[in-house]
């Protein structure tokens, strides 16, 4: 059975015309023949190199091979399920992860630090959200590159993020605590950025997802608490009782320096 339907029929989103000077590859990883080949499709029309791999061995060997930009990754497959792809990519590469789950209750642990892929949808899902989050991620990571980029050509860099005992370097997105490299996801990187240069302001799950995660979708605001959830567990000293990143009731969040 298919799990998957296309509610609008193809779908179209407008690109950059600045995306189209190298054309973005990405990885489907997907064992059900028929989304193969509607992913297959919808990508190859807004002008995305794709390949394939249908099971998670193969998957980690193309993702070795071809170092995509993205990777659609499904989270049960044959061989090595989508969870164990992805946090063996994670430690391997900082490429974008789009998880597909059958059930909402895996998202947590999808999502979460314990396998950290940077987006997730539920199946069913429309393609044509599929493709929002595939462009908005890619703009992410191209953006970041772009002011890393533009930061080494910089005579004197701006002095780097910190609060508490954190410093964040933007151009390296490297994020240390006690002089301690401590890995982020990109999206926690990307929140986190978000956060300290809002210090002291509070900002909704709203405003957060639509900063950091680039979509207007107001239903999704538990993928925010997740993150937060994250990076308190990787950088407060007592993650249950948090310092610099608070929760503001019935607000949103707030980092204190
Ligand atoms: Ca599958």
């Amino acid at each position: 059975m298919s799990g998957f339907l296309v509610k609008e029929g193809a779908a179209r989103v407008a690109r950059d015309p600045l995306e189209r000077a190298m054309p973005e590859r990405i990885l489907i990883v997907e064992d059900e023949p028929t989304l193969v080949a509607t992913l297959r499709y919808n990508l190859q029309r807004q002008g995305y190199l794709v390949s394939v791999a249908s099971d998670g061995l193969q998957a980690l060997q193309r993702a070795r091979e071809e170092r995509p930009d993205l990777i659609i990754l499904d989270l049960m497959l044959p061989e090595l399920d989508g969870i164990e792809v992805c946090r063996i990519l994670r430690q391997e590469m900082a490429v974008p992860i789009i998880m597909l789950t059958a059930r909402d209750e895996e998202i947590d642990k999808v999502v979460g630090l314990e396998v950290g892929a940077d987006d997730y949808m539920t199946k069913p899902f429309s393609m044509r959200e599929l493709l929002a989050r595939v462009k908005a991620n890619l703009r992410r990571v191209r953006l970041t590159r772009e002011e890393a980029a533009a930061g080494e050509s910089e005579p004197r860099p701006a002095p780097p993020l910190a609060f508490g005992e954190v410093v964040i370097d933007q151009a390296r997105r490297e994020v240390r605590k006690r002089g301690v490299p401590i890995p982020l996801t990109p999206k926690e990187f990307d929140l986190l950025v978000f956060l300290v240069r809002n210090r002291g302001m509070v900002l909704s799950r709203d405003l957060i997802l639509e900063r950091v995660w680039g979509w207007d979708y107001a239903g999704e605001t538990r993928t925010v608490d997740i993150h937060i959830h994250g990076l308190r567990a990787k950088l407060e000293d007592d993650p249950a009782n948090p310092r610099h990143i608070v929760t503001v009731r019935g607000a949103g969040y707030r980092l204190e320096p």
